[in-house]
C-alpha cells in the first residue's frame, strides 16, 4: 500500500498514473486504493480520485519540473547507469526516452523533495542532493560535482536531526542516516560522521547530546562483542557515575569487560 500511497502523493490521480508509477498490478492496486477509500484517506470521482486524509506536507503539490538529479545522481543498475553519470536514455528536451518502458526503479522512484518533506532549499537539481527514504535508512546521494553539499547548512543540520530521530526510534523501526558521495559512503551518529561504515555494524554510545563514539564491526562476533562492553558501559556508568571509555576504535574487546573497564576509568 505504501507504493501506492507515494505515486498518489507524486501526483497519480487514475489507475493508470498509478500503475504507471508503480509497476504494480491493477488488483494488487484497486485493493490498496479501496483501503484508502475506507480509511477516508482518499475520494474518486468521475474524473479520478484525490488524496484527501493525507498530511498537508505530502500533498502532491510538486512536480520534478525543470529536474533530472535522479537520472543524473543514482544509481539505476536495470540500465546500466552508474552513481553521477547521466542516464544515457536522457535527452534535454524531451527527457527520458524511454518512459513507457522505463524500469521499475525508475517507475517507482519518488524522491524525499517531491514527497514535500524538505523545503524548497533542497530542490534537488539545485542543491545536487537526492534524498529517499528506505525501510530502513534516510538515503542522501550528493552529486560529485559538489561532493561535501551535505556538510553544508541548512543540510547538515537537518541530517543531524534526522539521524537523532532514526537513533531514539532503534528497536522500534529505527531507521540509519546514510549519505553517498561518489565513492565514499557515510553513516551519521548526530553530528558524529561515521566513514566508511562496515556491512558488519557499528556500535556507539553517547558521549553528548548528539555526539557519539564509535566501533565499527568486524564481522557479527566482533558487533556482539563491542554491544556487550556498551552494555557494561552502561551500567558501570549508572553505578559509578561515569566510566572511562576505550579510545582504540579498532580494539576487540573479550570479556569479562567490567574489571578493564574499572581500571581503565582509574587510570582517566
Ligand atoms: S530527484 Fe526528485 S524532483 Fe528530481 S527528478 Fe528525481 S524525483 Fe523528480
Ligand atoms: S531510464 Fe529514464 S527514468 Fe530511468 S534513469 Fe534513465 S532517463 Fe531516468
Amino acid at each position: 500500500m505504501l507504493t501506492v500511497v507515494r505515486a498518489v502523493e507524486a501526483g497519480a490521480t487514475t489507475l493508470k498514473g498509478v500503475i504507471d508509477a508503480t509497476g504494480l498490478s491493477r488488483l494488487k492496486i484497486e485493493r490498496a486504493l479501496n483501503l484508502l477509500e475506507k480509511q477516508k484517506l482518499l475520494v474518486r470521482n468521475g474524473q479520478g480520485f484525490r488524496a484527501t486524509g493525507l498530511p498537508k506536507a505530502v500533498r502532491p503539490a510538486r512536480q520534478c519540473g525543470s529536474c533530472n538529479a535522479c537520472c543524473d545522481i543514482l544509481e539505476v543498475a536495470a540500465v546500466d547507469k552508474p552513481v553521477n553519470q547521466l542516464c544515457k536514455h536522457w535527452q534535454t528536451g524531451t527527457g527520458c526516452t524511454i518512459y513507457d518502458r522505463r524500469p521499475q526503479m525508475c517507475r517507482s522512484f519518488v524522491c524525499a523533495w517531491l514527497q514535500g518533506h524538505l523545503d524548497e532549499s533542497w530542490f534537488p537539481a539545485q542543491a545536487g542532493l537526492v534524498v529517499h527514504f528506505s525501510q530502513d535508512a534516510v538515503n542522501v546521494t550528493v552529486d560529485d560535482e559538489c561532493p561535501d553539499r551535505w556538510r553544508e547548512e541548512p543540510y547538515f543540520s537537518k541530517l543531524v536531526e534526522w539521524s537523532l530521530n532514526g537513533i531514539r526510534r532503534i528497536g522500534n523501526r529505527g531507521y540509519a542516516t546514510l549519505v553517498v558521495a561518489g565513492a565514499d559512503r557515510f553513516l551519521l551518529l548526530g553530528r558524529t560522521v561515521v566513514p566508511e561504515p562496515t556491512l558488519f555494524g557499528t556500535a556507539f554510545l553517547p558521549l553528548t547530546s548528539d555526539t557519539f563514539r564509535f566501533w565499527r564491526a568486524t564481522s557479527p562476533e566482533h558487533l556482539q562483542r563491542l554491544h556487550e562492553r556498551i552494555a557494561e558501559i552502561e551500567r558501570i556508568r549508572q553505578e559509578f557515575g561515569s566510566c572511562a571509555i576505550p579510545e582504540n576504535e579498532d580494539d576487540d574487546p573479550h570479556a569479562p569487560y567490567r574489571p578493564a573497564l574499572l581500571r581503565l576509568s582509574h587510570h582517566a
